[in-house]
């Protein structure tokens, strides 16, 4: 907890005790939560916050790099505090994410002429799949 506090105040991130729990909520979460899913976690907390200021919480981190904003659901975004490189693949029924972490660095290469226009900085890729549980799902209904 007193890592966090450090780590964002050094950043220049003016710290109440409502972003520290958004922080809090954040910090090694792999679950890709959605603005609304860590408004209605936090509020439980403080009911008085408003989804403004955890969206615009959620758009400061992600500005200062310490937050990864995913677009892979067309229906909300998700955020990820882990900023090291890695892919996601999303189930189509139920959008729950999950990391890839692979390096695919050797396989996805760019043709020549968008080599001469982009010098490459990074990749994402996005898988689509049915997750375990919505697999279940269907099979019980047959
Ligand atoms: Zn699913
Ligand atoms: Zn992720």
């Amino acid at each position: 907890m007193e890592n966090i506090i450090s780590k964002y105040k050094d950043k220049g991130i003016r710290l109440t005790p409502q972003r520290i729990a958004i922080l809090k909520f954040l910090e090694g979460n792999t679950d890709h939560p959605a603005a609304e899913d860590i408004y209605r976690k936090v509020r439980r907390r403080y009911p008085t916050i408003s989804f403004a200021t955890v969206y615009n919480t959620l758009q400061t981190l992600t500005e200062k790099g310490d937050l990864l904003e995913i677009t892979i659901d067309p229906t909300r975004r998700h955020y990820d505090p882990n900023t090291t490189p890695h892919h996601h693949i999303v189930c189509t029924d139920c959008n729950e994410i999950m990391d890839v972490f692979v390096d695919y660095s050797d396989v996805l290469t760019l043709p020549s002429h968008v080599l001469r226009e982009f010098k490459p900085v990074g990749n994402h890729v996005d898988f689509y799949g049915v997750c375990r549980k919505c697999q279940k799902k269907k099979g019980g209904e047959n």
